[in-house]
C-alpha cells in the first residue's frame, strides 16, 4: 500500500465513516479506500458497534430490471451523475453524497429505501463496466436505467409502462415524479 500523509489518512477515515453509517460492507469500503483491511474492520466495529458481515455481494444485473428496482436504480443514478459530472465530486464522494440524497428523498416521499448502499455500487461498476447504460424512454424522454446491449431501441420506461403486478404503482410514481 503506497504510504499516504496523516491528512490524507484523516480524510480517508472520514470517508469510511460515512460509508459505513450509510450500510457499506467491507467489499465497498476495501475497493474505494486507501486504509488497511484491519484498520477498516477497526472502524466498522466502532461505528456500527459489531463485526462486519460476511458473505458475498449481489453479482447480478437483472436485480436492477424489475420494475420497483429500476425506478430506484434510475433515480440513484441521475443524483449520482450529477454529482460526479456537474459538481464534479469524486467517485467515492458522489457515492457517499448521491446515495444519502437518495435516501433522503425516499424518507421525505414515504417510500421504502429499495437500493441499499452496496447495491447502488455495484449499480455503478455496471455502468463502468459498460454493462448498463442510460436509456432514453421513446415515450417521456426520460432516461432509465438500462442493458447496453440487447435492447429494442423504442424502449418505455417502468413510469410509463409499468407492469399490471404493480401494485404501489400509484405511490412509487407519485414520489419520483
Ligand atoms: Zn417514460
Amino acid at each position: 500500500m503506497p504510504k499516504i500523509s496523516l491528512i490524507e489518512e484523516a480524510q480517508e477515515v472520514s470517508r469510511a465513516v460515512a460509508l459505513i453509517e450509510l450500510g457499506a460492507r467491507m467489499q465497498v469500503l476495501e475497493s474505494e479506500l486507501s486504509l488497511s483491511r484491519e484498520r477498516l474492520i477497526r472502524l466498522y466495529r466502532e461505528v456500527k458497534s459489531e463485526s462486519p458481515p460476511k458473505g458475498m455481494l449481489p453479482s447480478s444485473a437483472d436485480w436492477y430490471m424489475t420494475w420497483q428496482a429500476n425506478i430506484h436504480a434510475s433515480l440513484f443514478y441521475h443524483t449520482y451523475s450529477f454529482l460526479k459530472q456537474e459538481a464534479r465530486c469524486s467517485h467515492v464522494d458522489a457515492l457517499t453524497k448521491g446515495y444519502r440524497l437518495y435516501r433522503e428523498h425516499c424518507t421525505s416521499t414515504g417510500l421504502d429505501v429499495h437500493l441499499d448502499l452496496t447495491r447502488a455500487w455495484t449499480l455503478v461498476r455496471f455502468f463502468n463496466g459498460g454493462i448498463l447504460e442510460m436509456h432514453q424512454c421513446c415515450r417521456c424522454k426520460g432516461k432509465f436505467v438500462s442493458y447496453k446491449h440487447d435492447l429494442p431501441r423504442a424502449k418505455a420506461c417502468v413510469m410509463c409502462q409499468p407492469p399490471s403486478r404493480a401494485g404501489k404503482k400509484a405511490k412509487t410514481l407519485e414520489a419520483v415524479h
